[in-house]
């Protein structure tokens, strides 16, 4: 009998590719979303398949379901959203990490975390390591999502810890690729969407910032490949690409992928936005046998097309 998996945010960027590629492996999946960021629109072709099933619930309430392995990943990820309502993303990473934490306890099924990057705030180790603790400012814009998602990595722990679950967390760094919301404000999805509409390119701060920044195919692979890890293995693991670049090379890669003639304008960099970013993957590398695939180009250019298909919907979302 096939595997019944999870996956909560399956709605969403990250969780709409996985939702597709476990169904490809022959899983059934339950995706649970209450469609804060994500949309029915990211699943639609999955919708026929007689394996799939969409529900709408918020996991800060109980969840009660029979699954034999869980994907959390309901959480919004760009601060332009997570900024939105702050409190419910504090509440969605606590509150919906001890009801999933819950339900693979009562279940007796592993549990996979997708944590961030952000738990290293604005790192002072360059590249972030796991041991690196991080430097997070705690009462700041961004620590609605930064200490909420180290509060779940402290749940993980304590429910492996208390009840011997088989957790496994991940630390997500920037991912993109089709299926980003086009108007959530994150820099690969920003930059691409104005270029394709011949728009100014916004460049926060003087561009010197670096991000590292992995193509959605890579993620799911090692999520994938995180799962199958034996019973010894919880992480956290770095899952990223390590080439790092400036944000304003990444304006001008995008600039001279899409030539519309757009120009790159400078505006505030947000409060607390980190300098520098660059995932160790030595651990990914050793323990899951992976690391990224797909260059930054290669990547760019599935996703420049994905959002030139969407353009209508591009256009009229920002209405
Ligand atoms: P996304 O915003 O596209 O997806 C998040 C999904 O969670 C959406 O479908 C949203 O509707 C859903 N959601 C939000 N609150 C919910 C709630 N209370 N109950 C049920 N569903 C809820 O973001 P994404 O980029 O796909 O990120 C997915 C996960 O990966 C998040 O947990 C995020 O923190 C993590 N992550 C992503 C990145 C990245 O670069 N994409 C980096 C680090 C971590
Ligand atoms: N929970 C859930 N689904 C389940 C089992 C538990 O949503 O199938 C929730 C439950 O409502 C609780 C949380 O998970 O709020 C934590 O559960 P746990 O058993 O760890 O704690 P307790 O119920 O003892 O507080
Ligand atoms: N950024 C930018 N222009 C934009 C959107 C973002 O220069 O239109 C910058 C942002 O200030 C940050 C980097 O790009 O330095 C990555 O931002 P994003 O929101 O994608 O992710 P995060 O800051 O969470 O890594």
């Amino acid at each position: 009998m096939s595997k019944r998996v999870l996956v909560t945010g399956g709605a969403g960027f990250v969780g709409s590719h996985l939702c597709k590629r476990l169904l490809d492996e022959g899983s059934d999946v339950l995706c649970v979303d209450n469609f804060f960021t994500g949309t029915r629109r990211n699943v639609l072709e999955l919708l026929d398949n007689k394996h799939f099933e969409l529900m709408r619930h918020d996991v800060t309430f109980p969840l009660h379901v029979e699954v034999d392995e869980i994907y959390n990943l309901a959480c919004p990820a760009s601060p332009v959203h997570y900024q939105f309502d702050p409190v419910q993303t504090t509440k969605t990473s606590v509150m919906g990490a001890i009801n999933m934490l819950g339900l693979a306890k009562r279940l007796r099924v592993p549990i996979l975390q997708a944590s961030t990057s952000e738990v290293y705030g604005d790192p002072e180790v360059h590249p972030q390591q796991e041991a690196y603790w991080g430097h997070v400012n705690p009462i700041g814009p961004r620590s609605c999502y930064d200490e909420g998602k180290r509060c779940a990595e402290t749940l993980f722990f304590d429910y492996r810890r208390q009840h011997d679950l088989k957790i496994k967390v991940i630390r997500i760094f920037n991912t993109y690729g089709p299926k980003m919301h086009p108007n959530d404000g994150r820099v690969v999805s920003n930059f691409v969407v104005q270029a394709l509409q011949g728009r100014d390119i916004t460049i926060y701060g003087d561009g010197s910032q670096t991000r590292s920044f992995c193509y959605v195919d890579d993620l799911v692979d090692a999520m994938i490949r995180m799962m199958g890890t034996d019973d010894s293995v919880t992480g956290p693991i770095n899952t990223g690409n390590p080439v790092e670049f400036t944000i304003k090379q990444l304006a001008e890669t995008v600039v001279d992928m899409v030539n519309t003639g757009s120009r790159v304008v400078y505006q505030p960099l947000p409060v607390d936005d980190p300098k520098q970013r660059r995932p160790d993957i030595t651990k990914a590398r050793d323990i899951l046998g992976w690391e990224p695939k797909v260059q930054l180009r290669e990547g760019l250019v599935k996703t420049i097309d994905y959002f030139e298909s969407q353009l209508g919907t591009v256009a009229k979302a920002a209405e």
